[in-house]
């Protein structure tokens, strides 16, 4: 896991902004898409075009949201909530979405469900399903983004990453450094 909490850096420019913004408009590109394959009716150049736009503002948002998330930026630094080690309590099951995602196998599963299920696409009523499985795209941002912000309490990350228990202390900051991003 990186380390995110030894400093905050002030964020400025446009790109950076990009890059703080990534997990909101990640999950925004993903409706969209989500939007565009459940319409019914044949393909129209401009349907082409957008799907193809979307493919590249999805690749340039995870690439910042990747840049961004190698640090901690202020706005993000202030975000992190007072009741900290309470909310991590609730969010155990985002903690475990985030580190399954350092486990290869299951993304390289995950990653064939998710297009496999472009064959959906072609059956009656499949594509409800099909819209269904790319959502969970969505929570997956939504749990690393929750795991990034709470970090120092993810039971998971603690005692060297090999942790299990939760400890409602406040953790001391800044963690070590050199540990693995996630995702
Ligand atoms: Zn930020
Ligand atoms: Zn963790």
């Amino acid at each position: 896991m990186t380390n995110i909490y030894g400093y905050a850096y002030e964020r400025k420019g446009f790109w950076d902004s990009w890059g703080h913004l990534s997990p909101q408009l990640l999950k925004t590109g993903i409706a969209v898409s989500i939007l565009l394959g459940v319409r019914s009716g044949p393909p129209t150049l401009l349907s082409v075009i957008a799907s193809f736009a979307l493919i590249g503002f999805v690749i340039i948002t995870w690439l910042l949201m990747r840049k961004h998330d190698r640090t901690l930026c202020e706005s993000c630094a202030r975000s992190i909530p007072l009741n900290a080690a309470e909310q991590s309590a609730r969010y155990r099951r985002r903690f475990a979405t985030a580190h399954a995602g350092g486990n290869l196998k299951l993304v390289i599963a995950y990653l064939a469900v998710l297009l496999g299920s472009n064959y959906l696409l072609t059956v009656p009523h499949g594509r409800w399903v099909w819209a269904a499985i790319q959502a969970s795209m969505i929570y997956l941002i939504s749990a690393h983004s929750t795991h990034r912000r709470l970090q120092p309490w993810c039971p998971w990350c603690s005692d060297g990453g090999g942790g299990s228990e939760f400890d409602d202390a406040t953790p001391d900051l800044p963690r070590d450094p050199g540990r693995r991003q996630l995702v």
